[in-house]
């Protein structure tokens, strides 16, 4: 299985956040990815920094017979396709896809993909849309589900804030 993040908290060529993440999903499709699932796309708060827009953010699940190094360069197409410019990390954005795992593959240290995707247990606006698409999907690195992976976000979450999260499509 693979399966790709995305998320969006600015306005783009496609509209608004919501249409951006739609406007990707259709060029997956033109680019001959088969986008087999989608999740709703989901309201969150920022994160990492502060004082920006809203994000809305999704999962899909996806067949592509790529390798990784030329998935990622094609969702990175699409990022500029929907009017993406680099900015710093963690900040606004039109666009960000993410690759969250690519058929269970384990890849660290130098190379410029991280596999799985370093955030996934973290990131509760990532397990809530994995939940939706992939309940039974385990984390390659730590065995877990979406689910309880997101217990654990929750429950510290609990400890310092309260969680945030609203559909939107
Ligand atoms: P950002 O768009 O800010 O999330 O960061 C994109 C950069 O993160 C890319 O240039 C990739 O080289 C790097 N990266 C490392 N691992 C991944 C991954 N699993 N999915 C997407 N980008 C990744």
């Amino acid at each position: 299985m693979i399966l790709l993040g995305l998320g969006a908290n600015l306005p783009g060529r496609a509209g608004a956040p919501a249409d951006t993440l739609d406007f990707a999903v259709a060029c997956m499709r033109a680019a001959g990815i088969t986008v087999a699932r989608r999740s709703s796309w989901v309201a969150s708060t920022p994160w990492g920094v502060l004082g920006q827009p809203a994000f809305v953010n999704g999962v899909v699940a996806i067949e592509a017979h790529v390798p990784p190094e030329a998935l990622l360069t094609r969702c990175q197409r699409i990022e500029r396709l929907a009017g993406r410019r680099r900015g710093r990390r963690w900040g606004a954005r039109v666009l960000d896809i993410d690759i969250l795992d690519w058929h269970g593959v384990i890849r660290r240290g130098c190379s410029r993909l991280i596999l799985p995707h370093p955030e996934i247990a973290a990131r509760a606006f990532v397990l809530e849309p994995l939940r939706e698409i992939a309940p039974r999907w385990h984390h390659p690195l730590n065995g877990l589900t979406p689910v309880q992976m997101l217990n654990r976000v929750r429950a510290r979450e609990g400890r310092v804030s309260g969680p945030a999260g609203s559909a939107v499509g």
